[in-house]
This record gives structure tokens, sequence and C-alpha cells, in this order.
């Protein structure tokens, strides 16, 4: 596990090998990313800033998100609703997401038995395999039992 103050200072290089300026909004939209281990979109990200006092413009907002996946410190994930989430790369390399319809909350999950499927889906169909993804859609515990997330 990467350490939370690493990936800010791993940010801040890239700025700079980048001849980008460090800006305090740039740090303050890159941890709010970087050190969640939620799936945000760009709207979450802003909300999450207003909460935290920090005033950054909604062009920021998007520009950073753009360096912070260029980067590779952060994941965009499109999971078909029109618009995109951002998660932390962290160390993990793959892992599938269950995303609840009526909260918006990404569950994640990994599952070996998914992996050797696919392979074997793949294998069937004479298709040389890369990669796949998967979400899976539908109403989470909680949603199930009327009790609130937020
Ligand atoms: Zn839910
Ligand atoms: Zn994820």
């Amino acid at each position: 596990m990467v350490d939370q103050r690493d990936v800010i200072d791993a940010f801040r290089s890239y700025l700079r090998d980048h001849n980008l300026p460090v800006t305090n909004q740039r740090i303050a939209v890159a941890s709010v990313v970087l050190l969640s281990n939620r799936h945000q979109t760009a709207d979450d990200i802003a909300r999450e800033l207003r909460a935290r006092g920090a005033s950054v413009g909604q062009a920021t907002v998007y520009r950073t998100l753009e360096l912070l996946v260029g980067s590779g410190l952060a994941v965009e994930r499109d999971f078909g609703e029109g618009y995109k989430r951002y998660e932390s790369a962290r160390d993990e390399p793959h892992h599938e997401h269950l995303l609840c319809t009526v909260c918006g909350h990404v569950t994640e999950f990994r599952d070996e038995r998914l992996d050797r499927m696919t392979a074997l889906v793949a294998e069937t169909h004479g298709f040389a395999r890369h990669r796949h993804r998967l979400v899976i859609l539908g109403v989470c515990r909680a949603c199930q039992s009327g009790t609130t997330r937020r």
C-alpha cells in the first residue's frame, strides 16, 4: 500500500516534471481523489472541496482530473451513467465494480473465478484476450432495506 503522503508528493513531482505550476487548488483536488477509496464524480469532488472550504473552479477540477489520470495516479471509470468517476489508482491493478443505481454507491470486488471465466469465454471464441471490464448494476443492501447511506 502506497503511503498517503507519497501519492501527493508523486503528483507534485509529476507537475514539476511537466513544467506545470504546483498550485494549492491542484493539490486540494488531488487530495480529494487520491486520499480516498471512493469512486467520485467531478460533482462529488467539487462538493467535497466546498465542504473543506477550498475554492476551486470547475475548470480547475476538470483540468486537474485530466492531469491525475495522465499521471497514472488516478483512474477514470465510465459506468455508462453519462459522466465519469475517478478513483485513486493505489496499488491494485484490477478489480470489478458493483454500482447501486439508487444511491450511486460503488463497491469493489475481485474474484479469480471471474478472471478464469473470461479467459475461457475468450478462448471459446478464438479471441486474444487482453483485459476485461465488468460493472454490475443494481440496488445495494442499504437501499434495499430502506436505510440511507448519506
Ligand atoms: Zn444504494
Ligand atoms: Zn474501483
